[in-house]
């Protein structure tokens, strides 16, 4: 679906993400739907996440079509409405988890890719589950400060936002193998941290080993860990640096940059893209709106590299 002209969103005074017209029921014919998710009960320190869908349809406006790098009209190429946001009770997440893998599913259903904007990391488990219903376990980028594998020892709760890839790889929806973290820093719970992921064969990358390998060798080790299952990507903006994603509720020092970000979800083109989420967005601890606009960009990455598989047939 074609942006908005410039002249009609100002003229509306409503903003959907990327301009693109917003879809209620379902249509047949889009290619990716993206979806908000107003949910921040699963927090563990600065709540705020529940306003990032308006935040980031606001700042979404600004991105114009054409992607330079991949060379692709991603607007033009790829069907994209703005799903609108999954409803539910903000302080009650089985009712979230319930709305957002309903949601998902529906749009899966009319096959069109999710790109969900959270809201705090919990939202992802119910994206996967529906992903994992329809494709089958998937390789996912998860792209984070954390782990986000404990358990209930902390917070005596068996979801929050440090929870959801543990019960993704306990559930079976990623395929052995490809759990791929990267941007991983700051302290353990305990030595036992990365015990789970071991024994998934997954593979964490700490901002130390970008630092001693270089990013191109890690990017071409990504590139190829994820290949041939559809890939979904889940992207916490706390794997970037404080000093350019202030906007955050669980910020960590050390992190990616955002041309270390984009230059990552670029080294994907070519694969199948799933779905992507961007969480823990929070618009009250940014400045200048810089983590929303972050934020939109990234998405706006994720929809070029589905545009480009489109483009490619
Ligand atoms: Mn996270
Ligand atoms: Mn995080």
């Amino acid at each position: 679906m074609a942006q908005q002209r410039a002249f009609e969103y100002i003229q509306s005074g409503l903003t959907h993400f990327f301009r693109v017209p917003q879809s209620s029921p379902r249509p047949t014919s889009a290619d990716a739907a993206v979806i908000g998710v107003p949910f921040d009960a699963g927090t563990t320190y600065a709540p705020g996440a529940r306003f990032a869908p308006w935040e980031v349809r606001r700042a979404s406006a600004l991105i114009q079509p054409y992607h330079p790098v991949h060379s692709v009209d991603v607007f033009a190429d790829l069907r994209v409405v703005d799903g609108g946001n999954a409803v539910f009770p903000p302080f009650d997440a089985d009712a979230m988890r319930e709305s957002v893998r309903a949601c998902v599913s529906g749009w899966l259903d009319a096959g069109a890719r999710p790109f969900v904007v959270g809201g705090d990391h919990s939202v992802a488990l119910p994206v996967l589950r529906a992903l994992a219903r329809r494709h089958g376990p998937v390789a996912v980028l998860h792209v984070d400060a954390h782990f986000d594998t404990s358990g209930p020892e902390t917070w005596g709760t068996e979801h929050h936002h440090g929870t959801p890839f543990r019960h993704a790889l306990q559930e079976g929806l990623i395929a052995e193998g490809q759990l791929v973290q990267v941007g991983l820093r700051g302290a353990w719970a305990g030595p036992g941290e990365r015990d789970l992921l071991a024994q998934h064969r997954a593979r964490s990358i700490a901002m130390s080993e970008i630092d001693e390998r270089g990013l191109p060798h890690v990017l071409a080790e990504v590139r190829e860990r994820l290949q041939g299952k559809p890939v979904y990507i889940s992207f916490d903006v706390d794997a970037i640096d404080p000093a350019f994603a202030p906007g955050t509720g669980t910020p960590v020092p050390g992190g990616l940059t955002t041309r270390e970000a984009l230059a990552l979800l670029r080294s994907l083109a070519g694969h199948r893209i799933a779905g992507m989420d961007v969480v823990e967005v929070c618009p009250a601890a940014d400045h200048a709106g810089v983590t929303s606009l972050l934020a939109a960009s990234l998405l706006f990455e994720g929809l070029a590299l589905a545009a480009l598989q489109k483009h490619a047939g």
